[in-house]
């Protein structure tokens, strides 16, 4: 096996790598590659094993009744992309960027749903045309999609997203289910119900309902009473139409993730089992169940893994300056109790610190005072040359890059190591180069 950048073969020693995980596998070949390096002050590596094993525990999860797709949000790059369709998976795209993504790396079109909160009409057209699916998000699009329909045959599946207005999770920005959430048709605001059963009634082509609680932060609980509230209108409908036309109950993604150790808490089965005992209707076969998971598939098969430049004291602070700061780490530097996340210590050659244990502050590299990974947590007394790794950052952080002070978007590798110790990289993005940033910052 080797280096798919460089060719060279990447092999640790075999009694050093048979205990190793990913992390500290990938970075030692990272180092001895040179993807981490003076120059290349930090980089990405996702898991792909990792994320093949991830999706056959959702697919193991779920019966087969149930269709799932990636929400590309999570993690837009066509590589992650192509990844998941290899396994199976369909795709939930959010944007018209998105959606021309999805269809390039080859989705088929009944295999993408569409999500936009803003749809124009131009991108309403396309998804029609295209027979790709789609949720309604507000009354104002279904009154501009009938305007299409008038007895034309379509393939894509249509239907309402439906707000069952719950509340929120731990994280307000994330939480879209609350009473005056800005998607979808709120299902307890005075008219809503009589007015979504006349819709659906007065059009034969509304076969599907769909509803998403949140992204990161939602309990099990919250994400089920939501759904449950959901296919009980659902089944409302059905019953009024005196027909199952609604065919299909989307339940949308939201699988929360856990960022503060390697296991995975809670897991697909863990949802999966209290789905089936709170929503046995769900598991009848009454409808075929869509569901939309991202951050669950790929968080916890990627890391992020920067350079220490300096270290020095500040006012009674131990301080490492890193790479990574608020230009990958978006989420983490601006809301940092929201988005905390597990830092590690690497040596210069890869190899994970431990002991010698100090309180640390973990600084990245933009100007302004606020850009830290971490203020005051312990960790192995950082020197410089050492690589800071940024735990669980496979989904939604290479898709947040920030470009203040015009820092380049970083590399990210696909990585797949082997029992023998070897490492197989596979570009899936170089590191931006400076006169691209200079093209796209204008
Ligand atoms: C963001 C989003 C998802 C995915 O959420 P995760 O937390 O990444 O699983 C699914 N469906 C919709 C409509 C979304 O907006």
């Amino acid at each position: 096996m080797t280096n798919r950048q460089t060719g060279s073969p990447v092999v640790l020693p075999i009694e050093a790598s048979s205990s190793m995980n990913f992390t500290e596998q990938s970075m030692q070949a990272a180092v001895k590659d040179g993807l981490l390096s003076e120059e290349n002050i930090i980089a990405a590596f996702v898991n792909t094993d990792g994320v093949t094993q991830t999706i056959q525990s959702l697919k193991d999860a779920f019966p087969d009744s149930f269709r799932h797709a990636f929400a590309a949000k999570a993690n837009t790059m066509s590589h992650a992309l192509r990844l998941v369709k290899e396994s199976g998976l369909g795709c939930e795209a959010s944007s018209p960027g998105e959606l021309h993504q999805a269809l390039s790396v080859g989705f088929e079109p009944e295999n993408i749903v569409y999500d936009e909160p803003a749809k124009t009409k131009a991108i309403i057209r396309k998804t029609l045309e295209k027979g790709v699916s789609l949720n309604i998000d507000n009354f104002q699009e279904f009154e501009f999609i009938s305007s299409l329909m008038n007895g034309r045959e379509i393939e894509s599946k249509l239907g309402f997203r439906i707000n069952p207005q719950v509340g929120a999770g731990s994280i307000g920005p994330m939480s879209t289910a609350t009473k005056s959430s800005k998607f979808g048709i709120a299902l307890d605001d005075a008219g809503n119900r009589g007015k979504l059963i006349d819709c659906y009634k007065a059009s034969p082509w509304l076969k599907t309902m769909h509803t998403h609680i949140g992204s990161q932060g939602c309990t099990l609980d919250l994400m089920i009473a939501g759904i449950a509230k959901v296919v009980e209108f659902a089944m409302e409908v059905n019953a009024a139409i005196g027909k199952p036309q609604i065919e299909i109950f989307d339940i949308g993604g939201g699988l929360p993730v856990n960022f503060d150790c390697d296991e995975i808490k809670p897991t697909f089965e863990d949802y999966s089992n209290k789905l089936q005992r709170e929503i046995p209707e769900l598991f009848n076969r009454q409808f075929v169940v869509k569901t939309e998971f991202g951050r669950s598939i790929y968080a916890k098969n990627g890391f992020i893994a920067a350079r220490v430049e300096y270290t020095k004291t500040s006012g009674g602070n131990q301080i490492a300056v890193c790479h990574a700061g608020a230009q990958t780490a978006a989420r983490t530097v601006f809301m940092p109790d929201l988005w905390k996340i597990r830092l590690s210590v690497f040596d210069a050659n890869g190899c994970r610190k431990s002991g010698n244990e100090v309180v640390q502050d973990v600084a990245g590299p933009c100007c302004f005072a606020g850009d830290m990974l971490a203020h005051q947590r312990k960790l192995p007394f950082i020197e410089p040359g050492d690589h800071i790794v940024l735990h669980d950052t496979g989904a939604y952080y290479f898709s947040n890059p920030f470009m203040y002070n015009s820092l380049p978007a970083h590399a990210v590798y696909g990585a797949s190591c082997g029992v023998d110790g070897r490492v197989d990289f596979d570009v899936w993005r170089r590191s931006q180069t400076l006169d691209e940033l200079l093209a796209v910052l204008g």
